[in-house]
């Protein structure tokens, strides 16, 4: 029997707590037994004393533990179980392509994805532009689209994780949400309790990003790969550029499109598309159903060409309620706001660099996000037709479109964004997409 304060003293000591000392903490966050105090208090002994690697196994497992924990042998499925988890960014619609295209190649992905966190976009919301689409299914649908279509992108149920949930939201008002070890912990706990054979990380760096620098960025994939793999899940991650927001859309009606028109092959963004092919490969990779990076995209690319990636996300929307002509017909499904406008920059020249959390804040501001989780969102609003850094900008040529429901909204929106997007007589920006990618044997 141990007490909560000794194990937040030893913490705040310095000291590595033990397994036992581990699993009981997280037991007690789960059933409330212990208070919300201890648990802010514990929150804060870790942001300062950090955890070894092994105790941040320890603490991600006995999260995972906390709820239920998927299994998927009983399907019988006849491939590997496989997913990809984003650390989070602006116009980062990549699941929405990523889970149709690994399921086309032979992969199941049973897909729990976020709401928006802060700047960053969420899955979640995303899919919830499309009229019928249930992304709180029972466990019973879930399974059965996972099995029969391949893949399945839904919400994460109360079930999943419960002290993650607990601590999370402690954390949030404690001023302990930016702990590597803490971090680890929360997104592992979730990732190992869907029951996953591998897992892609996908760790953005950039002003978008969720970690404030590029080498917090890389601590943070090392610090997941060694945990994931402790815990039994094989996992890489993948450094990814996130200066410039990553499609060409920022938005949740704005971004489906995008993701439909990828997959039927009417426009693919060059930055989305090569993100995305990458950690689709990895994932093809990981999951044994290609030899070599190099067959992994050729297989890849035949499941767009074919349209069975297109086939995959069509039947999953059904399976999931949605409209059954959803992919021949987005335009008459998804939301439109009222005014439909571009904004120039102040002057002529070359984009030189973006502050890509402002323009998800900008989002988050026409409502396209959420402030607190009680808010309801906009999914018409956002901004389509980015620039890129690098483009030449004039009279003609637009920063983005925004999408708003009233003038306020547009005169607001184009401030924020000719704030953001800075435009110079010239730009020398020449950073790769995937910066490096990490594995075990690496680190
Ligand atoms: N996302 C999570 O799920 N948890 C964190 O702690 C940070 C980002």
């Amino acid at each position: 029997m141990y007490l909560p304060q000794e194990i937040i003293r030893r913490k705040r000591d310095g000291k590595k707590l033990t397994n036992d000392e581990i699993e009981f903490f997280v037991k007690g966050i789960a059933d409330n037994s212990i208070s919300e105090g201890q648990v802010g208090a514990f929150a804060m002994a870790v942001y300062f004393q950090n955890m070894q690697m092994d105790e941040r196994v320890s603490f991600a497992m006995a999260m995972r533990d906390s709820g239920m924990v998927l299994e998927w042998d009983s399907l019988e499925l006849d491939g590997p179980v496989l997913d990809k988890h984003s650390t989070g960014g602006v116009g980062d619609v990549v699941s929405l392509m990523l889970g149709p295209m690994v399921a086309a190649c032979g992969g199941f992905v049973p897909m729990i994805s976020g709401r928006g966190l802060g700047h960053t976009g969420g899955t979640l919301d995303k899919f919830d532009a499309i009229p019928g689409y249930n992304t709180s299914p029972s466990n019973e649908l879930f399974r059965k689209v996972v099995k029969e279509v391949g893949v399945a992108i839904i919400g994460q149920t109360g079930d999943l994780a419960p002290a993650d949930k607990r601590l999370y939201g402690i954390r949030d008002v404690t001023a302990t949400v930016e702990s590597i070890s803490l971090i680890t912990a929360s997104i592992l706990s979730k990732k190992l309790a869907a029951g996953l054979q591998a897992l892609v990380m996908d760790v953005k760096a950039g002003s978008g990003a969720f970690m404030p620098t590029h080498e917090l960025s890389e601590e943070l994939a090392e610090s997941i790969v060694q945990v994931a793999n402790g815990a039994g899940c094989k996992t890489t991650a993948l450094l990814t550029n996130m200066d410039q927001v990553l499609a060409s859309s920022a938005g949740n009606a704005l971004e489906v499109r995008e993701a439909v028109e990828y997959l039927n092959g009417k426009y693919r963004n060059p930055r989305l598309h090569e993100v995305n092919m990458a950690l689709c490969a990895e994932m093809l990779v990981l999951g044994k159903l290609a030899d070599d990076e190099e067959s992994a995209r050729e297989k890849l690319q035949e499941a767009l060409d074919s349209k069975e990636a297109l086939d995959r996300f069509a039947r999953m929307v059904e399976a999931l309620g949605g409209p059954s002509d959803f992919v021949d017909n987005y335009d008459e499904y998804l939301p439109k706001a009222s005014i439909i406008k571009p904004i120039y920059a102040p002057q002529d020249g070359v984009v030189s660099s973006m502050d890509t959390r402002a323009i998800g804040m900008s989002v988050v501001a026409m409502r396209g996000g959420r402030r607190k989780a009680s808010d309801e969102i906009d999914y018409a609003v956002g901004f389509s037709d980015f620039v890129s850094i690098g483009d030449e900008v004039d009279s003609n040529k637009p920063l983005a479109v925004a999408h708003v429901q009233t003038m306020e909204q547009y005169d607001q929106a184009s401030q924020e964004i000719t704030q953001a997007i800075k435009i110079a007589s010239s730009s020398s920006y020449n950073e790769p997409m995937v910066y490096s990618k990490i594995t075990l044997e690496d680190i």
